[in-house]
């Protein structure tokens, strides 16, 4: 079966050298050796600071909303979001005792559409999360404006965006924090992991205190924590898959230019925002119809070739999310006729000209 998406494994040997490393320290958690050169390298890399590894995406955003005060206050507070992502997005906000609020997204970038926060916004309202989905920029420009004009916390759930940049500049340095998701299926792993990018060092602070039990010293505890830490395992293999980066990069840009090549007469695509480069973490494709959308899963199913809803269904249709919604039609259309083409690194070149030959076969069948 041909996957949609496939980690990343890195060499052996290289995963084997930092494991020598950690036999040697015999320290496999609590800030060690390796979290702490993962946590140098991936600023280097990334070009940000205040960068701060947990255990995985949704703890991530869950301790930025923590460490901002959006959650873990008493009265009753909303965040506005896009109903367009993975459940995680809205899922977290809702775990943590903040209502989503669902706000439509663009038609043609498929990001939460600026122009229908300020209707979104009330007395409660705390905070935006907007989404860079599928590593496609957000309209930053006008979310920042409306953040400060009503004096709301950005946290930008950039799960998607690992390398982005916008403007020249990270894509993670904008909002009051960023988050990232190193599950193993996304462009950089950690077999599970994640991280936070803060704007402000005194936030960075805080959260360091809140994944750690609020735990400061032998002897003291400051603040309410949870345990959100990186393992030194897991640092280990996000650090032999960063070593690898720049192959892995490379190979699945080849992959998607020549999605981009064959298909871009066919189907409906993600319109990209001039402002920002493309990192190639998915290839996503939008039908005319569910139905369409429905047959053409089930076609390539018969072909042992996975591809996936991705993302559907829109989250403002499930029930355990929204209390009181907007209508989001515009992404509830997108979801219900999106799906994602398998891309990785060692996709081979027969299997991609199959897999074209055959999404181009199927745009004449009844
Ligand atoms: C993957 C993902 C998450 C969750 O990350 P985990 O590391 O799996 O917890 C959150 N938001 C988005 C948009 C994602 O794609």
């Amino acid at each position: 079966m041909i996957p949609v998406a496939k980690p990343y494994l890195p060499s052996r040997e290289k995963l084997d050298s930092y494991i020598d490393g950690i036999y040697e320290r015999a320290w496999l958690t609590n800030n060690g050796q390796l979290v702490q050169e993962l946590t140098r390298r991936l600023e280097e890399y990334l070009e940000v600071e205040n960068l701060l590894l947990v255990a995985n995406g949704t703890l991530a955003l869950q301790i930025a909303y923590r460490a901002l005060g959006i959650s873990g206050t008493s009265y009753e507070a909303e965040a506005i979001t896009t109903p367009f992502t993975f459940v995680a997005t809205a899922s977290s906000l809702k775990w943590e005792g903040v209502e989503p609020v669902f706000a439509d997204i663009d038609e043609t970038t498929w990001c939460l559409d600026a122009s229908l926060i300020e209707q979104a916004i009330t007395s409660r309202t705390k905070a935006i999360v907007p989404v860079h989905v599928f590593g496609n920029a957000c309209d930053i420009e006008a979310i920042d404006l409306i953040a400060q004009r009503y004096d709301l916390k950005v946290v930008y759930d950039s799960s998607h965006a690992f390398g982005v940049k916008y403007q020249g500049k990270s894509i993670l340095s904008y909002g009051d924090a960023a988050t990232l998701s190193f599950h193993a299926t996304k462009l950089f792993h950690t077999g599970e992991g994640g991280a936070i990018i803060f704007k402000r060092k005194e936030d960075l602070e805080r959260a360091k205190k809140m994944i750690n039990f609020g735990i400061t010293g032998p002897e003291s505890i400051e603040e309410l924590g949870i345990n959100a830490k990186m393992s030194e395992l897991h640092a280990a293999i996000g650090l032999s898959v960063l070593d690898e980066i720049d192959k892995n990069i490379f190979a699945r840009n080849q992959v998607a230019e020549f999605y981009r090549q064959q298909l871009s007469n066919h189907y409906q695509h993600q319109v990209w925002n001039g402002d920002a480069t493309q990192n190639n973490a998915y290839i996503p494709l939008v039908l005319d119809t569910e139905e369409r959308t429905v047959k053409l899963v089930e076609y390539f199913q018969d072909m042992n070739i996975t591809v996936r809803r991705y993302f559907y269904p829109s989250l403002s249709t499930i029930q355990i999310e929204h209390k009181k919604n907007k209508k989001t039609m515009i992404s509830d259309s997108i979801a219900s006729r999106i799906v994602c083409l398998p891309i990785y690194s060692d996709l081979s070149e027969s299997t991609l000209h199959e897999i074209v030959k055959h999404l181009l076969e199927f745009e004449n069948k009844e």
